[in-house]
Order: structure tokens, then C-alpha cells, then sequence
């Protein structure tokens, strides 16, 4: 069995609400895992039945092989970091850090010694005598996750812990939390609903809807096989593009032009025949020119923005609005007509009815 183990977990609140549906999940040790979907899929509540802030109504919970359902939460070796950083504004940041050790009645030597050592992996040695207030949001964040490393549990839950700060210093904190992670090495659970936060820091993801698990992977796994609709549209920046299709004489018909499916897409459309498809394709994954083994679309150029190391253009085709990156160096003029290619190998076709994809790579 994993560290952790959810068999079946089900989570419904006393007013009836249903809130996570069946979530299994093995979690090794020393894995960081994010739990990411939109505001309301489930999130928050299964780290909290995790934590033992919540009761499971149903399914299973074990910790290192131990049942774990009834634990209460201080007996599950877990810390966790909340959105609020929860400090102590009258404590300096050693007090701060110190505070739990202190009311577990540790020996203020052995104290000192560990708030030195979390002081300094995190970057903190400098500011031990200060107040939160004279600190910066990503200070304070790492005040926040310092109280809870500290501990030397094992397990980290993080609930959108980087949400109060600013969008640099999210970036900066996101690879201080990964970096932190591989130092101390605990297993770790954090939670957010930014695909991005969640693409750059885990192990592996698993992405939520409406209280069910759609799609549990690595990062890499996720992006190039989304297994519906959701996932591929939720994972990547700007997100997949996605036009109502039909399957017609084994072609693919959109917008009432007929386009030959290749070899590569090749057997699993032949079910579809004659009915309604999704035609996916990432912006990234155009090219501004012709190229063997792929669709070719034009399009109406109605936005350019310019990024710097590409340009986001919107497009129409026949009413479908569309984005494309391209090279800022070829970013084409507002209001004229382009063509593009989506190589056959970048498609994702899903089956319009159950949002599932089609073609698996
Ligand atoms: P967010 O990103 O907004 O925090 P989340 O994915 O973490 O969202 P949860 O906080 O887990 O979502 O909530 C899941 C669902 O359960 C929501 O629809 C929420 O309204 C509902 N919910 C949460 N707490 C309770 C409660 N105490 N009683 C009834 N329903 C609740």
C-alpha cells in the first residue's frame, strides 16, 4: 500500500450537498501531489478530510498502512499551510516559528537549533527578530510554510497557499515551495485551482470537477493526453481550441468543408461516422505554413497580442473564435485573412455526447 491511501472517499455535508464522489488516489512517499480544478470541485474538502478538519462519510483513509479515518488531526503527522499565512502579529519570526515546539515543551536549545536550521532553508535568517507586518506577502508565506516544515511531519497540506500574493512573487514562492519540498522531502498535498501553479510544481496532478476526479498524471501526461474534454481544455495556456465538428465519409467536416483525417487519426473515427465531434488543437500547435500531414484552415485575423516571446492571435474561422500562437516576428495584420496547419499528430478529437476523447496517443 502507498504512504497515503483514499479508497473510495465520498464527502457529503450535513445539509445533503454531495460534495466529493468516490476520490481514490494512492500517494507515494515524498510525492508532491496538486489537487487543481475550478472554485467548488471538491478541492478544499477532501485536503481537509485528509487534514481530519473533516469527517469521511464514506470510503476509506490510511496513513502508512494505518486506518486512518478516526484519527484525530493532530495524531496524522500532518501540517498545514493555509491560504491566511495565520501568524502571529504580536511574535517575532523566530517566536513565530518557535511557537509550536515551545507548547509541545521541546528544550529551548533543540528549539533554537531547528528554528536556525528552517531559518536558513528558507531564507529567512535575516529577519528572525522581525514582526510579520515588517515583512513582505512572500516573507510572511515562508514564515507560514517555516511553522509548518518545522514540525518535521509527514505530510504537507497546502491550501492555496500563494493566493495572497502578487503575481511575481507567486512565481518567485512557486519555486521556493518545490525547492523546499526536495530539501525536506515530506510528502506533500497543495491545493489550487491555477493550472499553472499546478503544472510547474507536481509530481503528479489530479484534476477535479464537480466533486469526481477527471483525470489523475504527471504534468506531461495531463497536457498531451487530456483523456475529455475538461481536462484538455482546463490544462494550458491560452487553452485548447475547440470547434463542433462532424464525422462524414471517414472525413472530418467542419464548417461545411470536408477535410481528409490522414492516416493518423485513422480507425477510432470510423465509429463516429455521421455523428457530432469536437475538433481540438492547441494554440502552440500551429504552424503559419504549409506543411505535409496536416489540416489547413484560414481564418480571419480579428486580435494580435504581443507577448514578447510569441504573439497570441485571435482569430475567426466561419464563427469559431480561435487562438493561435505564433512568432511575434510573423505576427500577421489585424483584419486580414491567414491560413495556418494543425499537423494531423496535434488533433484531439472528443466525442461530442460524453466529452470523452476519441484518438488516444
Ligand atoms: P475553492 O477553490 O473555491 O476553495 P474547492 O474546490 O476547494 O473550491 P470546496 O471548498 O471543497 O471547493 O467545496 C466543494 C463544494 O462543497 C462547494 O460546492 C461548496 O459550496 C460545498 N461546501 C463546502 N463546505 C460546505 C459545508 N460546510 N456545507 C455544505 N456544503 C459545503
Amino acid at each position: 500500500m502507498a504512504y497515503l491511501s483514499l479508497k473510495d472517499i465520498n464527502k457529503i455535508y450535513p445539509n445533503g450537498f454531495h460534495a466529493v464522489h468516490n476520490f481514490n488516489l494512492e500517494i507515494e512517499q515524498g510525492e508532491f501531489i496538486v489537487f487543481v480544478g475550478p472554485s467548488g470541485c471538491g478541492k478544499s474538502t477532501t485536503l481537509r478530510m485528509i487534514a481530519g478538519l473533516e469527517d469521511i462519510s464514506k470510503g476509506e483513509f490510511y496513513i502508512d498502512g494505518n486506518y486512518a479515518n478516526e484519527m484525530r488531526p493532530r495524531e496524522r503527522g500532518v501540517a498545514m499551510v493555509f491560504q491566511s499565512y495565520a501568524l502571529y502579529p504580536h511574535l517575532s519570526v523566530y517566536d513565530n516559528l518557535a511557537f509550536g515546539l515551545s507548547l509541545q515543551g521541546v528544550d529551548e536549545d533543540v528549539i533554537e537549533e531547528k528554528v536556525l536550521a528552517t531559518a536558513k532553508i528558507l531564507g529567512l535568517s535575516d529577519y528572525l527578530d522581525r514582526k510579520p507586518r515588517a515583512l513582505s506577502g512572500g516573507q510572511r508565506q515562508r514564515v507560514a510554510v517555516g511553522r509548518a516544515i518545522i514540525r518535521k511531519v509527514g505530510v504537507f497540506l497546502m491550501d492555496e497557499p500563494l493566493s495572497n500574493l502578487d503575481a511575481k512573487q507567486r512565481v518567485t514562492m512557486r519555486s521556493e515551495i518545490t525547492d523546499i519540498h526536495r530539501k525536506v522531502g515530506s510528502t506533500t498535498i497543495y491545493v489550487t485551482h491555477d493550472q499553472t501553479e499546478a503544472m510547474t510544481m507536481a509530481d503528479r496532478i489530479v484534476v477535479m470537477k464537480d466533486g469526481y476526479i477527471q483525470q489523475i498524471g504527471t504534468p506531461f501526461e495531463l497536457y498531451f493526453k487530456p483523456v475529455n474534454l475538461f481536462v484538455a481544455g482546463f490544462i494550458g495556456e491560452p487553452p485548447m481550441n475547440f470547434i463542433n465538428a462532424k464525422v462524414s465519409g471517414g472525413c472530418v467536416e467542419i464548417g461545411g468543408a470536408k477535410h481528409d483525417l490522414g492516416h493518423v487519426i485513422g480507425e477510432d473515427i470510423k465509429a463516429y461516422e455521421g455523428k457530432n465531434i469536437v475538433f481540438g488543437f492547441r494554440p502552440e500547435a500551429i504552424t503559419l505554413d504549409k506543411q505535409d500531414g496536416a489540416f489547413e484552415f484560414s481564418a480571419n485575423v480579428e486580435l494580435t497580442e504581443l507577448l514578447g516571446d510569441n504573439t497570441n492571435v485571435y482569430v475567426d474561422m466561419n464563427g469559431d473564435k480561435v487562438i493561435l500562437k505564433v512568432d511575434p516576428h510573423r505576427t500577421p495584420k489585424m483584419d486580414t485573412d491567414i491560413t495556418f496547419s494543425v499537423p494531423y499528430k496535434s488533433v484531439y478529437l472528443f466525442d461530442a455526447e460524453t466529452e470523452e476523447v476519441i484518438n488516444k496517443y
